[in-house]
């Protein structure tokens, strides 16, 4: 954790794309972040949790210096006071863990620097490239693969989108623009209008497909405005979000991927698998459970990234293919996710749910 990334700064508005008018601030979404819980005493004080010593010493202090605590009050609504073992709390709550220094986990664990195409482009897979639309998030999560990454240097006010933009308007291999962070959610309607309208101008541009954790984390995000300027492009809008466990969809969470659902924006859901969290046939069966009743597709369910700071979280693969095994035993087919990791240099997502594919994958 040497490098400080910019984006993680605790700032109560949405960052990227200056230059811009931002929207007024009657967007509730927007009130909502600005009044998320910042530090991890403060977490523990609302769910009724004494700290223990290392909380209140220095080492967590200089963790969140690092890597704040961010969680937004509608999540904290969903974790269960009184436990420390919540499975939501974990993923938010940040550990003294966290500096334990484990070979094989480093800073750029999944090589996305070496993929990037210009300012703000990543791409590593054919027909696919990926927009860094925004540095911040609405939430932290303690094992993010992104948490080292230098959004500092990304575009920010409108003129620095333009190289990307040539980039994708010159190179017609491209078909579907990912838009990634961070969050691109983050931005607000008119940033994120303004974006995908440049995007949408593009003829061999057929699908945008946004990547966000703000349906789960922040649902007020979800608004009937966003959903008409999604609808409302050429290109085949997509919607991956990203929930780890049932107990974080219900409720407003709940009413957002519907109100996705509904609107006809095919919303696939990715995992990460996550020790204490997600690692048992029961969690994720109710997890896909909860997504399917609810029209969201479980795309992936990925094998942790080894960034330095999250070793605490990893599951082995042996563990994540008996699970997914198991899975696959009481679930549709549909409710059974990819389970996949990311291998710097592959030509996409590698297979890791049987031990002859991954032979036959892993180069
Ligand atoms: C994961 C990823 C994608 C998307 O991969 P799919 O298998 O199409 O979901 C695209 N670009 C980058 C850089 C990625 O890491
Ligand atoms: S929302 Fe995604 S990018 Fe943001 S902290 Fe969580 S895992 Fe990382």
């Amino acid at each position: 954790m040497s490098t400080l990334p910019d984006a993680f700064t605790t700032n109560s508005s949405p960052e990227g794309i200056e230059g811009l008018p931002a929207t007024s601030g009657s967007d509730s979404w927007q009130r909502d972040l600005s009044q998320a819980i910042r530090s991890s005493l403060e977490l523990l004080a609302r769910l009724n949790l004494t700290p223990n010593t290392e909380s209140i010493g220095r080492t967590l202090s200089e963790i969140e210096s690092d890597f704040p605590v961010l969680v937004p009050e509608s999540y904290l609504q969903r974790i269960r006071p009184n436990d420390p073992l919540d499975p939501l709390l974990l993923q938010v709550l940040a550990s003294s863990q966290e500096l334990v220094q484990v070979s094989g986990f480093q800073a750029d664990a999944v090589q996305d620097l070496a993929a990037r195409r210009a300012p703000g482009v990543l791409q590593k897979y054919q027909g696919r490239a990926l927009l860094m639309a925004a540095g911040a998030c609405a939430i932290h999560c303690r094992y993010c693969f992104r948490r080292e990454y230098p959004y500092g240097a990304e575009p920010k006010r409108v003129d620095d989108w333009k190289p990307a933009l040539d980039l994708l308007r010159e190179d017609s291999s491209i078909h579907e623009v990912i838009l990634s962070g961070g969050d691109p959610l983050m931005l607000n309607d008119d940033r994120l209008a303004w974006l995908c309208e440049q995007l949408d101008q593009i003829p061999h541009l057929d699908r945008l497909r946004i990547h966000s954790r703000m349906p789960i984390v922040l649902p007020s995000r979800i608004t009937p405005a966003l959903i008409s300027l999604l609808r409302g492009l050429r290109m085949q809008p997509m919607m991956i979000v990203h929930a780890n466990h049932a107990s974080e969809i219900v409720d407003d969470c709940l009413a957002a991927l519907r109100l996705l659902v509904r609107s006809g924006i095919p919303t696939m859901n990715q995992a990460v698998l996550l020790r204490g969290i997600n690692d048992t046939t029961a969690a994720l069966s109710s997890l896909s459970t909860v997504l399917v009743n609810n029209g969201v597709i479980p795309y992936y369910l990925h094998q942790l990234d080894r960034v330095s700071g999250t070793s605490h979280f990893e599951v082995s693969e042996e563990t994540g293919r008996r699970l997914i095994r198991e899975l696959g035993a009481q679930l549709p087919g549909y409710a059974v996710p990819r389970y996949v990791r990311e291998i710097p240099g592959a030509p996409g997502k590698t297979l890791l749910d049987s031990e002859s594919r991954r032979e036959a994958e892993i180069p």
